[in-house]
């Protein structure tokens, strides 16, 4: 029986909509269009994302920061490019009390402006070099478009990791790790992407280049999950970031950040989950392991002892796991917890109970295997792995088939809901006009394609690199 009112493969956004809040994850009744309050359950599988970031940040040397939320004018100024690309999207905090401020405040869309002045000041030296941060923290944006929950919001959960650095060269090597953890911490969430190096009139407001990170939804669009940039030294010199070099000059550092938000959320959210429910990668499901007992009149101790037997081993293994001792039917605590995207559900009968065996249920294939007592902790884990496998070669079968290489703007027109590669001249007109014609986006160039041949579609100049385009959220 599906649990949703609305089917994934008939209107994803209803579907999306519906499920986010019928599994728990957040009310969207705030009064502040964009600003949806995290529920316990919700917040709880952010906070195992986190984890998994905090994880790869300490892998590779970055220190955890906390700057304030409100920024100075006169500091969000100094960048010329980065004021005239948030300028639009900031709220502004004009009185405290019953008085007007002498300066206004902003509230950080992003920290470079909050966070760079005072590298200015602890940066000395070379041998502070390269200087690598992150915080996670609340943003926030204002938001004109539709909002969405995790995927456009007002109020941000965010992870900004930023790097200082000797030279361009060294700050290369950061967008090369940047690229790494990325792969690493997205596999751990099983979800594929593609690297796209964003066109010059797209880029972050203030680099020197972007890199994205795009997901493929099942919608047909593309989920920009996060972004690299190198910022040369775009920002150290209106922020005075330098340092003093083996040869006693002076110089400024070059730099780079790597962001990413709450839209992994609604990733996970929208290319795993079915019409039942929430399907959560192992990893960051906050509980791992449902013991349910299937109970039979005159037996109930025996199942309940046995189930809370089973519960203490996985526990002892570290599985995070409950029982459910609720008064309701079976069937009804299967499809609660299969809403909430549980990776193995455990059901424990009488028959169970006499043979020492205990039947394991996988919640995204529904598969249902019986084995015996001692080998749970082992099997559990084997499936563990078995989910994440299935949920990663799903994904990744979907944003295979929806990438195609076409070399004219027709043949284009054929492919609906698609990821559009072409031979590209590198010029801004030819882009747009793609745009403007198919009404995409340009995601960037395909970094990680290699082999360029043909010509541009539209001037028919010989083609530098190969651009992707897509409708995006
Ligand atoms: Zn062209």
């Amino acid at each position: 029986m599906p649990t949703t009112r609305v089917k994934k493969e008939e209107d994803f956004h209803e579907w999306y909509n519906e499920i986010v809040e019928l599994s728990g994850l957040c009310d969207k009744r705030y009064p502040i269009k964009g600003m949806n309050v995290w529920k316990p359950y919700g917040w709880k599988i952010m906070m195992n994302i986190d984890r998994l970031i905090r994880e790869e940040m300490e892998r590779t040397g970055h220190q955890e920061v906390y700057f304030p939320l409100l920024i100075p004018e006169s500091l969000f100024k100094k960048e010329e490019e980065h004021i005239k690309g948030f300028g639009k999207e900031v709220y502004w905090i004009t009185h405290a009390g019953e008085n007007e401020l002498e300066e206004r405040w902003l509230l950080r869309p992003t920290s470079e402006t909050a966070m760079y002045p005072i590298f200015s000041l602890w940066i000395r030296s070379h041998s502070d070099l390269p200087f690598k941060v992150f915080q996670i923290v609340n943003t926030f944006r204002y938001e004109t478009k539709q909002t969405r929950a995790f995927i456009r919001v007002r109020e941000i959960h965010f992870f900004e990791a930023h790097t200082c650095h000797r030279d361009f060269e060294d700050a290369e090597r950061q967008v090369e790790e940047d690229k790494e953890i990325a792969k690493r911490f997205f596999k751990k969430l099983c979800i594929p992407f593609i690297f796209n190096k964003r066109p010059e009139w797209d880029k972050f407001a203030g680099a020197f280049y972007t890199i994205s990170i795009d997901a493929f939804m099942p919608s047909g669009r593309t989920l920009q999950l996060g972004s690299i940039h190198h910022y040369k030294d775009n920002f150290s010199k209106p922020y005075n970031i330098t340092y003093e070099d083996k040869d006693g000059k002076r110089k400024y550092c070059h730099q780079t950040t790597y962001g990413m938000s709450e839209r992994v959320l609604g990733a996970v959210v929208g290319i795993h989950g079915d019409n039942k429910g929430l399907v959560l990668p192992p990893a960051i499901a906050p509980i791992k392991v449902v013991i349910i007992p299937i109970i039979f009149k005159g037996k109930e101790e025996a199942i309940i002892n046995r189930c809370l037997e089973i519960e203490n081993t996985l526990k002892e293994a570290s599985i995070t796991c409950t029982t459910d001792l609720r008064e309701d039917t079976p069937g009804s605590k299967f499809y609660d917890w299969e809403l909430k995207g549980i990776p193995v559900r455990i059901e424990i009968g009488p028959r169970e109970v006499e043979n020492n065996t205990v039947v394991l249920a996988r919640r995204d294939t529904g598969e249902r295997i019986e084995v015996r007592k001692d080998e749970v902790i082992e099997k559990v884990k084997e499936l563990f792995g078995k989910i994440e496998e299935n949920l990663y070669n799903s994904a990744k079968r979907m944003l295979e088939e929806s990438i195609v290489r076409v070399n004219n703007l027709e043949e284009a027109k054929k492919h609906e809901k698609k990821i559009l590669e072409m031979p590209w001249c590198g010029n801004e007109e030819c882009a747009l006009r793609v745009e403007e014609e198919l009404e995409v986006k340009t995601l960037g160039e395909a970094v990680d394609v290699k082999e360029v041949k043909g010509n541009c579609p539209v001037c028919g100049e010989v083609a530098n690199c190969i651009v992707r385009f897509a409708k995006t959220y």
